[in-house]
């Protein structure tokens, strides 16, 4: 039986309509029409796709997996009518201009759906994924003869596309790759060999869209020699029409730990005479057109996180409500009870649930600034969003995924033993985040990104904003009444000093010395995704008080909104203290130890 998924839809509205608040979407040029039955209607149908053709092919999926033979990829059955069903919809082109076919609807918008899907079933959804990487990178880079000859298929769903880094010796240092590009007349002769190339070929669709780094022989070494070309699998005439078969071809598959269904491939190009390709944007400049696409995925890849969480914590949810084991600690003599009434059950149902709301509050957030940053008409605000934007993007890409890591491994717990089973399905959401901390840049990478480019450039001045925008906050706090606002005052207070004072700390030490700066990044990303995601949560049990004070119906849901965040504030937000004093103390040791006593 497949396990079922359940949108939330109710989470998700409560953060659109009140955290976000429609009237200031619905304020940005373009974006006017954007109302509540809009955002009702996507978002229930999308729901219906998550829920109806993704998630029931999730598990059978992962058990058959993709598989190569003879020289063709296939999707498990089920992928190939589900992906046809996503197309037909139009849900690729949700976020994308209407120039190119698109939907144009905000990343507020567009997010929300893409965590269904992923929750739903990431082995296809990841396609999914990196089909909107694709699309913004070509209308940011692409040449107009590009642009026309590859977006209105990119954007329907016609065709998919892929980003190409990886090679052997090339992983987190893109710099090291060696494919080589040789200029051709107007186009360029691609050769070389990719690995780890998700997507790199499949059943789905008829042409795959495949965007690879590359190097020119008069390049400079490192990553300023390197240059993006598209290059597609079969070769696209003026009118679009599909040509002949481009030399590059998927050599194998690789077998993963989890994510089964995804073809990862080892991809080979040029074995022949070259693979042609187009070039995207300026020859050596391929890094800054490949960045457009890895920001864009790197943010998907945290909502595949966001996605992941959500499913293991339902699933551990329903099963603490059937599963019965041991008597109740306060009536003992009764007979024995679900697990959910197990006070330490409910920590770490609490624990999934309290983060995987942080989790969410954040990412729409950074989706409503991605939003302003390209609509809104005065420069200040526009700049002020992008900056924003910058600063969350590795934040969003790597807390949300580490806490996948340990939130999908708590739902196996939540199990028992039956977690570590596989027809349970409570290990697969564990198996498939698990390289979601790797992939995109590894975590320990996005902490560098953090710290050495998004705090010290500016000299800490976009982390500045936004601590001054928390400490604005925080006093309205304190003007609840009870002991749960009162609770968060005291937690996030302490958290905003930490960060504040570890920030500091960091941005001097990143021109003092550097491999101070680097031997902390992590655990400084750790506290600023827990004190970040705590602000916005408290801001959600404020507006759920608000809400509450005013008579709303939906009071169990909004009663739970307040109780998550004392939850959080209780027993998250304690922790941004013992990692201000790890940031600031905890480099000696790691950079001290000799290699031998390893
Ligand atoms: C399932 C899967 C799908 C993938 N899909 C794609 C894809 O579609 N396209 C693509 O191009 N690639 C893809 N990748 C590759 C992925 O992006 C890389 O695996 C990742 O960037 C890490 O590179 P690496 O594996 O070579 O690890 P390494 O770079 O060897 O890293 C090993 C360890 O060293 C650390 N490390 C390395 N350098 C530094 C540094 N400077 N500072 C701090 N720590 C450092 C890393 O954080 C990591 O912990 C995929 C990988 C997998 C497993």
């Amino acid at each position: 039986m497949p396990i079922p998924y359940t949108p939330p839809l109710a989470d998700i509205r409560f953060i659109l309509t009140r955290l976000i608040g429609l009237e200031h979407l619905a304020a940005l040029p373009g974006y006017e029409a954007i109302s509540l039955d809009i955002v009702d209607a996507v978002l229930g149908e999308a729901g219906k796709i998550a829920a109806e053709i993704f998630a029931p092919l999730n598990d059978a999926g992962d058990r058959r997996g993709a598989r190569l033979m003879n020289g063709i990829v296939s999707m498990p059955p089920g992928f190939r009518e589900a992906y046809k069903a996503f197309v037909e919809g139009g849900w690729n082109g949700l976020p994308v201009s209407e120039t190119w076919g698109g939907q144009g609807l905000p990343w507020s918008i567009a997010m929300p759906v893409q965590e269904m899907l992923q929750a739903a079933n990431l082995g296809l959804a990841l396609c999914t994924l990196l089909n909107q990487g694709a699309i913004e990178a070509i209308e940011t880079h692409g040449s107009e003869a590009l642009k026309q000859k590859f977006l209105p298929k990119l954007v329907s769903g016609a065709w998919t596309g892929t980003m190409n880094l990886t090679e052997p010796q090339a992983g987190s240092d893109v710099g090291a790759v060696r494919c080589k590009a040789e200029r051709d007349g107007a186009d360029y002769r691609i050769t070389g060999q990719k690995i780890f190339i998700s997507y790199g070929d499949h059943d789905l669709t008829e042409n795959i869209i495949h965007l690879v780094l590359a190097r020119l022989p008069d390049a400079p070494e490192g990553t300023r020699g390197l240059s993006l070309f598209l290059v597609p699998k079969f070769l696209v005439g003026d009118q679009g029409t599909m040509g002949a078969a481009n030399d590059v071809r998927a050599v194998s598959l690789e077998h993963k730990l989890g994510q089964h269904a995804s073809p990862t491939c080892v991809m080979a190009f040029g074995d022949k005479r070259g693979a042609i390709g187009h070039l995207l944007g300026a020859e050596h400049g391929g890094m800054a057109a490949m960045f457009t696409m890895m920001n864009n995925a790197r943010i998907g890849v945290g909502i595949q996180g966001l996605g992941l969480m959500e499913r293991a914590y339902q699933q551990a949810r329903d099963y603490a409500k059937t599963r019965v084991q041991s008597r109740d600690l306060a009536k003992p003599k009764d007979a024995p009870v679900t697990i959910i009434h197990h006070p330490d059950v409910r920590r770490m149902l609490l624990w999934m649930k309290a983060h995987i709301e942080a989790a969410r509050a954040l990412a729409y957030s950074c989706a409503f600034a991605i939003d302003q940053s390209r609509h809104a008409t005065d420069e200040g605000p526009k700049k002020a969003a992008q900056t924003r934007v910058d600063l969350l993007t590795p934040v969003i890409k790597a807390w949300l995924t580490d806490l996948a890591n340990e939130i999908t491994s708590m739902g196996v717990q939540v199990f028992g033993g039956m977690g570590y089973i596989e027809e349970t399905g409570a290990a697969q959401p564990m198996r498939d985040a698990r390289v979601l901390a790797i992939y995109e840049g590894t975590n320990g990478i996005q902490a560098n990104d953090l710290v050495f480019r998004k705090l010290a450039r500016d000299d800490g001045a976009a982390l500045k904003d936004l601590l001054d925008e928390m400490d604005q906050f925080l006093p309205a706090l304190i003007k609840q009444p009870g002991d749960d606002f009162a609770a968060m005052h005291g937690h996030l207070g302490n958290a905003i000093e930490s960060l504040r004072a570890s920030g500091s700390w960091i941005v001097k030490k990143v021109k003092e010395d550097a491999a101070v700066a680097a031997a902390v990044a992590a655990p400084f990303l750790r506290l600023m995704g827990n004190a970040v995601g705590g602000y916005y949560l408290c801001q959600s049990a404020l507006l759920a008080q608000a809400d509450l004070a005013s008579g709303a119906d939906d009071a169990d849901f909004l009663t739970a909104k307040i109780m998550t965040a004392r939850f959080y504030a209780d027993h998250v937000l304690p922790q941004a203290i013992a990692l201000a004093a790890t940031v600031v103390a905890g480099s000696k040791t790691v950079l001290a130890m000799k290699e031998s006593a390893f």
